[in-house]
């Protein structure tokens, strides 16, 4: 019974967070910055998995990923939401995960991709057992 209300919190949880995600996407597109809602977005992604990387490696494994993505996509793209309120991007708003300096950087989408996916192989590798050498029963 308490497995199953986890279980349905933490669909409530992905649901919420797709919402909000859908909802800031359709923002980022209608002022035509597509570009920077995945950039920020990537940022996110590999702050969270640079910490999950950290946790495995301590072997203090941690399951709440989504929670952990979201949240610092959130932080990450502090700096656009402000710029909505009418405050313009300085170079201080790079303790966002770099925001201004990501804003500047070439290629920035694809060295961001990159990383990401050199990232989520290394925490893979770490946390799965697939990854893992595993012997085989001797038969002899
Ligand atoms: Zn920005």
């Amino acid at each position: 019974m308490k497995m199953r209300s986890h279980t349905k919190l933490k669909h409530i949880l992905i649901i919420g967070v797709a919402f909000v995600e859908l909802f800031l996407f359709s923002q980022y597109k209608a002022h035509d910055a597509v570009i920077h809602f995945f950039l920020h977005s990537l940022a996110g992604v590999n702050a969270a998995l640079l910490i999950f990387i950290t946790l495995s490696l301590q072997k203090r494994p941690s399951r709440n990923f989504i929670f952990w993505a979201f949240t610092l996509h959130q932080y990450a793209m502090l700096p656009d939401y402000l710029y909505q309120a009418g405050s313009p991007h300085q170079p201080w708003m790079n303790v966002f995960l770099g925001h201004v300096f990501l804003d500047n950087l070439s290629y920035h989408e694809w060295i961001l991709s990159g990383l990401a996916v050199f990232l989520g192989t290394v925490y893979l590798s770490l946390t799965n057992k697939a990854f893992h050498n595993t012997p085989k029963e001797e038969t002899t």
